[in-house]
């Protein structure tokens, strides 16, 4: 099947998951995870009228942005993100998924105070406490989001997460469950300067339980790209 077979496939699948929990279709977005595919791919998914597009490396994702200088085009970051890096993406990142400790969060203010933008970030947590995983620890989540709170070129829009590397797509639910536990937890806090609204979860396997647990974005590759042929996490 072909992308745009995939997507309208996926868009049904989105829609029917939100009708069936009774929550408005509109209030979740698609994603495109696009990581080893080319700019063609990304053109087809564009044509589609998909226009975010997440990337997890920054030269994968500095090359495309170039090559497709597409203004309707929202570049999402969802990889792991070092601070050296932050400077190549920050002039016109859409959103930064995956940040997960201070000192990046201090590079991205440093940043975007001299561009005089504001960046908007998700919090990557952690909820499967695999190892092998980037992100926050959940019981650290709320002084990272304390700390970050306080820059002022920074926006706090969410949370994101990835599932557990687990082959049911209702053994992510507990992690879900938890990333949506830390939002409200944060949002009653009083500290954040407005509440946060952004979920980042469920791909391929899991996104219909994702959004059964409050996923406002879904980030979804293989099921519209087709399988990727190195194994990148
Ligand atoms: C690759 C990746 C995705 C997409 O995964 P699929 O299983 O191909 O849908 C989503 N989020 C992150 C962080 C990824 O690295």
């Amino acid at each position: 099947m072909g992308i745009a077979e995939n997507l309208k496939k996926i868009e049904q699948n989105i829609h029917d998951a939100c009708v069936n929990c009774g929550r408005d279709p509109q209030s979740v977005h698609l994603i495109a995870v696009s990581k080893t595919f080319g700019s063609e791919e990304i053109e087809k998914a564009v044509r589609c009228g998909v226009f975010d597009i997440g990337e997890n490396y920054v030269q994968e994702l500095t090359e495309k942005q170039t090559v497709l200088a597409d203004d309707r085009i929202r570049w999402h970051f969802i990889g792991h993100l070092q601070s050296n890096k932050v400077k190549y993406i920050v002039e016109w990142i859409h959103l930064i998924h995956s940040v997960d400790n201070e000192g990046v969060a201090m590079e991205i203010q440093k940043r975007a105070l001299r561009l005089n933008r504001t960046i908007d970030i998700l919090v990557e947590v952690n909820t499967s406490d695999e190892s092998s995983k980037f992100g926050v620890k959940p019981g650290h989540a709320s002084d990272l989001l304390k700390r970050i709170s306080i820059f002022p070129n920074i926006r706090l829009r969410g949370l994101m997460t990835i599932g557990p590397f687990l082959p049911a797509a209702e053994q992510s639910r507990p992690a879900f469950r938890l990333l949506r536990n830390i939002l409200d937890e944060a949002n009653a806090g009083g500290f954040l300067r407005e509440p946060m609204k952004e979920l980042s979860m469920g791909m391929t396997h899991d996104y219909p339980v994702a959004i059964q647990e409050g996923a406002t974005m879904v980030r979804i590759g293989t099921a519209i790209f087709g399988e990727r042929k190195k194994v990148q996490a």
